[in-house]
């Protein structure tokens, strides 16, 4: 048995076309994309808007389709599953956390990060659900609704929640997008700490230098294509290759 083989990648796209429309009015969102996003590592997903992120982590989540080419996450291809099986997929694997927070106002923080076990069929164990509030600093506040808690808070709820199943796979689509730079910072250490004490593979779309500079690797998209890769990055190298970019 060999002991030293690397894990496989959390997520990857080989190939990977997405076209949206026919035609004449075609667009071809993602044009042959070849990635793979490494285990317990954070890689950010960065582009001048319309180049195509959103599409791209929507189609490596298993949300959306591919027209050709292959997705996996894990050892999983996952191209030409089910309806049934991508659902189960995506309440078990994958984790999301958007800008947009997208929780319910009605439930308060812990019924609320307890909602994805309820929707996987399992019985939420309340500890499992305080020790990821805890996680992210909020276990004062489980108690509390959306409305009584700030932007940063509120994200991360969100990320608690995206957290609690364990997902193999953390899937962030602007996380800071909606936050002052205090709270983005906040939430950009748990994030670290995410990957850095427990192996959390996170994939994450952003706009912002700052938050990609936290990540372990940002990947450059233009066109629908993979156009540059940075590791390590530092925020001055991130603002450069963009403006680059877009020019
Ligand atoms: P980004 O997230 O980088 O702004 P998107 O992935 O949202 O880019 O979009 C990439 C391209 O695909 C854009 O030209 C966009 O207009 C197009 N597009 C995205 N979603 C759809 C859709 N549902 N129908 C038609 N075109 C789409």
């Amino acid at each position: 048995m060999n002991h030293t083989a690397p894990p496989p990648p959390a997520v990857r796209l080989d190939g990977v076309t997405r076209v949206y429309g026919a035609h004449g009015t075609a667009v071809r969102a993602l044009d042959g994309v070849d990635l793979a996003f490494p285990a317990g590592s954070w890689t950010a997903v960065m582009g001048p808007s319309g180049s195509g992120k959103s599409t791209l982590l929507h189609c490596a989540a298993g949300l959306e389709r591919v027209t050709s080419g292959q997705v996996w996450i894990g050892e999983e291809e996952i191209t030409d599953a089910s309806d049934d099986h991508l659902t189960r997929l995506r309440r078990t694997e994958v984790g999301f956390a958007f800008q947009a927070f997208n929780l319910i106002g009605a439930l308060t923080a812990e019924q609320n990060v307890a909602l994805p076990l309820r929707l996987a069929g399992r019985k939420p164990d309340r500890r499992e659900v305080h020790r990821v509030l805890d996680a992210v600093g909020l276990a004062e506040r489980r108690r509390h609704r959306p409305r009584e808690l700030s932007g940063g808070q509120q994200q991360r709820v969100a990320i608690a929640r995206a957290m609690v199943t364990r997902p193999a796979v953390l899937f962030a689509d602007e996380p800071t997008g909606a936050l002052d730079t205090k709270a983005a910072k906040d939430v950009l250490a748990l994030m670290r700490s995410m990957v850095d004490d427990h192996g959390q593979s996170t994939v994450m779309v952003t706009h912002d230098p700052a938050a990609a500079a936290s990540a372990d690797r940002v990947v450059f998209l233009k066109d629908g294509r993979v156009i540059d890769t940075l590791d390590g990055p530092s925020t001055a190298d991130v603002a450069d290759r963009l403006a680059r970019l877009e020019a």
